[in-house]
């Protein structure tokens, strides 16, 4: 198996762990604007994708991220389901050749694509496109524009996913379970929003296990905001 392969072997359990750890707070957090599956569903569906991912016979990247996608697709059930594993199946081929920063930067865009288009969702509308939408944002610019290391760039998209479930809270949502409570979902995080955002971190770990390198601190947004006084001088 590729390093690559083998790479993407170790975050799924790196996934499926911390799902199972984070269980009981995804599910709290399902409780409050939904019906406390959260927790429960993605717990059962990753740690069948670990164990799925972990029986192939010497996979590339692509075919580990469509096991692991196919197999959420089918022990998740709920919205989360088919909008997780549905959109890792469709944008595993981005990563047919493996894993580049260019690769990766067209594996994200995908796979948000495919979680708009099937949730019918956009941002603002209080589920987890909202914390994938400024991750994904950050890693392109970051990749493309200011040419970063990638695992600084990974780690900016994850402080951009942080910041994009702390967006969720004070705001309505839209779509999914939680629109139900039209204004009631106000001030509750969302469940989707969140488990994006662990499941990113592990990635995140991952990569810089695999690169022997320590995840780099970074701020969270690096705003380049006009200094007003220096423009006037
Ligand atoms: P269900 O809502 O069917 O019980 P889950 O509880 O597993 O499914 O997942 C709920 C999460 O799915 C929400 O917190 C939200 O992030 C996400 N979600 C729900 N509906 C949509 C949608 N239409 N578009 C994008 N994300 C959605
Ligand atoms: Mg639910």
């Amino acid at each position: 198996m590729s390093g690559d392969a083998a790479a993407v072997v170790a975050a799924v359990e790196a996934v499926a762990e911390r799902i199972q750890a984070e269980r009981s707070h995804l599910t709290d957090l399902d409780s409050a604007i939904g019906d406390a599956d959260h927790g429960g569903n993605m717990a059962r569906g990753w740690a069948e994708a670990a164990d799925a991912v972990a029986d192939l016979d010497d996979p590339d990247v692509q075919t580990v991220v469509k096991t692991a996608g196919k197999t959420v697709l089918s022990e998740v059930g709920g919205a989360a389901g088919p909008l997780y594993g549905g959109s890792l199946v469709f944008a595993s081929q981005e990563l047919e050749g493996g894993i580049t920063p260019e690769t990766a930067v067209a594996f994200a865009e995908t796979y948000l694509e495919k979680v708009k288009d099937r949730g019918d969702a956009s941002v603002g509308a209080g589920t987890m496109v909202d914390a994938l939408t400024p991750a994904v944002h950050t890693f392109k610019k970051s990749i493309e524009t200011d040419d970063l290391p990638p695992l600084e760039a990974f780690a900016k998209a994850v402080a951009a996913a942080e910041a994009g479930v702390q967006f969720t809270v004070p705001i309505r949502a839209s779509k999914g379970r939680a629109s139900y409570l039209g204004w009631r979902s106000v001030g509750h995080q969302d469940p989707g929003a969140t488990s994006t955002l662990y499941i990113m971190e592990e990635l995140l770990e991952t990569a810089a296990d695999e690169l022997d390198s320590e995840v780099p601190d970074v701020d969270a947004s690096s705003p380049t905001i006009p200094d007003a006084e220096a423009a006037e001088n």
